[in-house]
């Protein structure tokens, strides 16, 4: 048994967060969205077609939350605030254009991480948010 839940963790790509994504159910309308757009699928419905998350699937991606058009899906540590905050905190050189860079932390995070190390520039008004996957994001 301890095996298995090593290996589960070792697997996990967030294997250091034990958080899960939780959902504010009194203002679900059950339009199904998180369930079809969890590439895990980790989201069920019970038969009122309200939504259930099956645990033990979860990945913690976040999609499930950038699916929401209710922003009813959120993680203990990483939320709709949360990010809204990050774009807030950007720090804007004036008169500057500036490109805001979201970043996935499985992959473009640590690409960007290996050109610090080989000492690449890169132009100063370029800013970076990282987030758990892009799916954590909408439009909106
Ligand atoms: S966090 Fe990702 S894997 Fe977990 S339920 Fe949401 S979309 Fe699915
Ligand atoms: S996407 Fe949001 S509103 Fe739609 S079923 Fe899922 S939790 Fe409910």
């Amino acid at each position: 048994m301890v095996i298995c839940l090593l290996m589960l963790k070792t697997v996990h790509p967030r294997a250091w967060d034990q958080t899960c994504p939780e959902v504010f159910l009194q203002r679900c309308t059950a339009c199904k969205r998180c369930t079809e757009e969890c590439p895990f699928g980790a989201v069920d419905e019970d038969e009122k077609a309200i939504p259930y998350h099956k645990i033990t699937r979860c990945r913690r991606c976040g999609t499930c939350l950038g699916s929401c058009s209710e922003r009813i899906i959120s993680f203990k540590d990483f939320h709709i605030d949360m990010i809204s905050s990050m774009f807030r905190s950007v720090d804007l050189p004036e008169e500057e254009l500036t490109l805001i860079g979201l970043v996935c932390e499985n992959d473009a995070y640590p690409a960007l991480d290996t050109t610090a190390i080989k000492r690449q520039k890169l132009h100063p008004a370029i800013r970076f948010v990282p987030v758990r996957c892009l799916g954590t994001l909408n439009l909106v």
